[in-house]
């Protein structure tokens, strides 16, 4: 395999996830990535003497393929994951809830703190217990739930308006990046089994402790460098032209580069522009928006690592001090899922209204001096993964013989995820395996836009 020569076009998890994967098995491997770092959408910036990601990002227990890339990294011991999950949720006025799983096996786990959930009535608690039978119930890949609206479903199934804001958004919100009302049944059923229904610890919470330019960018470019992989930054991928049946030249700005087969872990968009897929497979999947807000308290505000809060603008919101560097005040960030009414909204606007509605969860939070506020938006954090999404996601397998992709958008029947990208880049690196031990079929040539 040593011979065997791979160029991978991106650095992002799944970018960084098939060239482990090849280099471990003896290619050799290239990667190519646009931007001065690795990490992709998983990134940081300093402000005011602080770090801070461009997004909150979480994984849960259910995510043994991002696991598995910390410990390839080895960086386990620089993230946290709940021993058992547990979501304090605020709502202004001090009234609270939460959803805490017991040392019951699955999916009994969940079953004292729902019927205990006091942001619901104990009708509405008992309520759910319809809807989680039928999604334990669902088969996932069927293509007709993809065709099915969540929120039409739920209501279908009894729940009330109260029930999906205060339970089932906190839920899906932040795993699909659309509210319910906007979401695919089949996606929102992979979510519940796998991490809810399936295995007691699937839904613990875990986030990285240090920032996530550090834990993905820094230790991942190790990784590759110990394992023999050549990786050139700033360094973008204009085009992929065919030169004979398993040889590629990938060009860039100022140098080419010639392959037995390609990755191309980028986003869809741009995937769409190298030729590998359709040019409409990036429209067709849609964008949903992802906005932070983070505030460095001169002082500490809250004890809680974490809460999720009801009745409020803010979603979830976290205690960034480790991370951030804060030691001597809180950082505390906002994470806004689903952000559609926030993207285009001001900094002047929207730090003003989160610090209130801070303020209305953590008192003490009207009283502490703030030393840094930053506002971070993604446009294009994910795909939308409302009704029909699943149709379109591009598969790993073949879009062109000895071309490959990856990226969360691929069709891993997971949401667009950390786990859904690093399972797409091991999957196209295992793809590029089969074919180079010749286990792989090569279909015929069918897009013009590899170059021949
Ligand atoms: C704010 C925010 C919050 C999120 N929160 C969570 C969360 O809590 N939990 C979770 O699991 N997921 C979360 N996600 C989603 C997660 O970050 C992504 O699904 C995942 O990181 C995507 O990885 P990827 O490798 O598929 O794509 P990307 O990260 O987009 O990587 C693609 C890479 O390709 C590079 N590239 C593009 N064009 C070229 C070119 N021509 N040549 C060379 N390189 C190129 C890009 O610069 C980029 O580095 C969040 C995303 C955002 C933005």
């Amino acid at each position: 395999m040593s011979q065997t020569r791979v160029i991978v076009v991106g650095g992002g998890l799944a970018g960084i996830s098939a060239a482990l994967t090849l280099a471990d098995a003896g290619v050799t491997v290239t990667l190519l990535e646009r931007r001065p770092h690795l990490g992709g959408l998983t990134t940081s910036i300093e402000r005011d003497g602080f770090s801070f990601d461009n997004g909150q990002h979480v994984f849960l227990g259910c995510c043994s393929a991002y696991r598995d890339l910390l410990k390839r990294l080895g960086v386990s011991d620089k993230v946290y994951l709940q021993p058992r999950l547990d979501v304090p949720v605020l709502a202004p006025g001090g009234q609270r809830g939460s959803i805490r799983r017991s040392n019951l096996p699955a999916p009994f786990h969940l079953a004292a703190s729902l019927a205990r959930y006091r942001l619901l009535s104990v009708r509405e608690r008992l309520g759910l217990l319809r809807p989680v039978l039928a999604l334990s119930r669902m088969k996932l890949g069927d293509p007709a739930l993809d065709d099915i609206n969540f929120g039409d479903w739920l209501r279908q199934h009894g729940q009330t308006p109260r029930a999906i804001a205060r339970l089932w958004n906190l839920i899906i919100q932040p795993t699909l990046n659309v509210s319910a009302d906007h979401a695919s049944l089949a996606l929102a059923a992979q979510v519940f089994q796998v991490g809810f229904l399936r295995d007691a610890g699937g839904a613990d919470m875990g986030w990285s402790t240090v920032p996530l330019a550090e834990l993905h960018g820094e230790y991942g470019a190790r990784a590759l460098d110990a394992s023999g992989v050549i990786t050139h930054l700033n360094t973008a991928a204009h085009s992929i032209t065919r030169v004979s049946d398993n040889s590629f030249a990938v060009d860039g700005d100022e140098e080419n580069w010639s392959a037995d087969a390609v990755i191309v872990a980028t986003s869809a968009r741009v995937a769409g522009t190298l030729g590998v897929v359709g040019p409409d497979v990036a429209t067709e999947l849609g964008t949903s928006p992802i906005v932070n807000i983070q505030f460095v308290f001169d002082r500490k505000v809250t004890d809680l690592v974490m809460a999720a809060c009801v009745d409020s603008p803010i979603e979830f919101v976290f205690d960034r001090s480790d991370a951030s560097g804060a030691h001597d005040g809180q950082c505390l960030v906002i994470s806004l899922s689903a952000a559609d009414a926030y993207i285009a909204t001001g900094s002047s606007e929207l730090l003003p209204l989160f610090l209130g509605a801070l303020g209305d969860v953590f008192p003490l939070a009207r009283e502490a001096q703030v030393l840094s506020a930053v506002v971070t938006r993604e446009a294009a954090a994910t795909f939308r993964a409302g009704p029909g999404v699943e149709s379109l996601r591009t598969s790993i397998t073949n879009p062109e013989p000895g071309v490959f992709v990856a990226g969360a958008w691929c069709d891993t029947g997971w949401p667009a995820t950390m786990e859904g990208a690093v399972r797409s880049g091991c999957q196209a690196a295992s793809q590029v395996l089969s074919l180079f031990s010749g286990s792989s079929s090569k279909g015929p040539l069918n897009r013009e836009s590899v170059k021949s």
